[in-house]
């Protein structure tokens, strides 16, 4: 009978941070993919990492995250492209400013380097940004980017040194015995054994806790995205315009734009098609913003699913079934929290702490208290 340290099910950022970590700390791990590595949310993401959030758990945490993404050249020996490149939400509104002002405070209060820039400030960061009915704006220059398939690769490899990272392993059903969890059925009736599992399901997570019995708040929707061409280097840092018809756009290091925005009404489920209304709303917000760009060509579209619970943060958690975990519903932020995430989680699977707070991510809170800045 094989049995492992630890399973988890799901080989998406937060299953592959959670082994690796597990793995550093010398434990034998089983990642099970039912298709291949990132190929859920994790690969169609735009790769932005920051730490401006609006509560001192969900910034410690991402901040966490940006210490262990500076550490992954050293760690994997290859770059996974993580750059300081900046976030800046743009205030339109005197109330806008007046919000981001109290996530500054906070923002500071945890360590972070933080300020909000005036109008002629936004436009020395971004040349070309129309400042018409622009106040300012909440920029970190110790937010950025990294790139996503480089940083699953280095986690992947890693693990697979002391334990196996499985792809084609779709897992059908988990075992639970006296209220403890004991291991997982795979499709085709393999069993495999251990007193750990973890639900890293991404946007199926929901559908891997109902085959341990549990109902989980989680609830998958569509976002879109695109990528251009290269784009003459001037670093953009990630603009977020949270206007009714904004979106959220960066510059890669290599020159490419990377946007989305956020749909209304929302598209449930896990359909990944892409749409021309995309491709045109999304042309058009990021052209409003810095005219120039309407001349970026635009090279690919795609799409993927946020994994929403009902107050938009993740739930990281062990649930009521003994050893088995929970780590879903990550929103737009799965790949900044997933190191910090997969850290925490690595943390209190071995030693029963997590090593930071993690109570806002409690799958026992009442999902009352909203993220404002998402
Ligand atoms: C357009 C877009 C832009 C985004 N931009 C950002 C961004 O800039 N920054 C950011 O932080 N986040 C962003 N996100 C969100 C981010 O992609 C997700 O939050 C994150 O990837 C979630 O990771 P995950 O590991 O939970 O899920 P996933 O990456 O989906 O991994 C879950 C894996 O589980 C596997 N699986 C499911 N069921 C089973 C089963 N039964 N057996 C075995 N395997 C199974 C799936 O195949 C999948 O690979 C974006 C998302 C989209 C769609």
């Amino acid at each position: 009978m094989k049995s492992w340290d630890a399973i988890i099910i799901g080989g998406g950022i937060i299953g592959l941070a959670t082994g690796y970590y597990l793995t550093k700390k010398k434990k034998k791990v089983l990642v099970l993919e039912k298709n291949e590595i990132g190929s859920g949310s994790t690969s169609r993401c735009i790769g932005g990492i920051r730490q401006q959030f609006s509560t001192p758990c969900s910034i410690k945490l991402a901040m966490k995250s940006v210490e262990l993404f500076e550490t992954m050249e050293k760690e994997f020996g290859f770059s996974v492209e993580f750059k300081k490149s900046g976030y800046l939400f743009l205030a339109f509104t005197e109330e806008q400013k007046q919000k981001y002002l109290k996530a500054i405070e906070i923002q500071r209060s945890q360590g972070l380097e933080v300020h909000f820039i005036d109008r002629k400030e936004v436009k020395k960061l971004v040349p070309g940004i129309v400042d018409d009915e622009l106040i300012g704006g909440a920029y970190s220059p110790q937010d950025g980017q990294a790139f996503p398939f480089y940083v699953i690769k280095g986690y992947a490899i890693n693990i697979a040194r002391l334990g196996e990272v499985r792809r084609r392993a779709k897992v059908t059903d988990i075992i639970v015995e006296n209220g403890k969890v004991k291991g997982v059925v795979l499709e085709g009736g393999e069993k495999l054994f251990s007193e750990i599992v973890v639900n890293a399901a991404g946007p199926w997570a929901k559908d891997v806790g109902k085959m341990a019995g549990l109902d989980l708040p989680l609830e998958p929707e569509r976002h879109e995205a695109f990528i251009t061409r290269r784009w003459k280097m001037e670093s953009i840092p990630m603009i977020v315009d949270y206007r009714k018809d904004g979106g959220y756009f960066q510059q890669r290091i290599n020159g490419q734009i990377i946007g989305c925005y956020t749909p209304v009404p929302r598209v449930e489920g896990t359909r990944t098609d892409s749409t021309f209304e995309f491709l045109k709303e999304m042309s058009y917000r990021m052209a409003r913003v810095i005219p120039e760009l309407a001349d970026a060509q635009i090279l690919r579209q795609w799409a993927g699913s946020y994994t929403m619970t009902p107050d938009g943060n993740p739930i990281v958690d062990e649930s009521e079934i003994e050893g088995f975990y929970i780590a879903g519903g990550m929103s737009g932020h799965g790949f900044m929290f997933g190191p910090g995430i997969g850290w925490a989680l690595s943390n209190k699977i071995v030693n029963g702490e997590w090593g930071l707070d993690m109570s806002e991510f409690s799958i026992r809170r009442e999902f009352q208290k909203a993220e404002l800045l998402k």
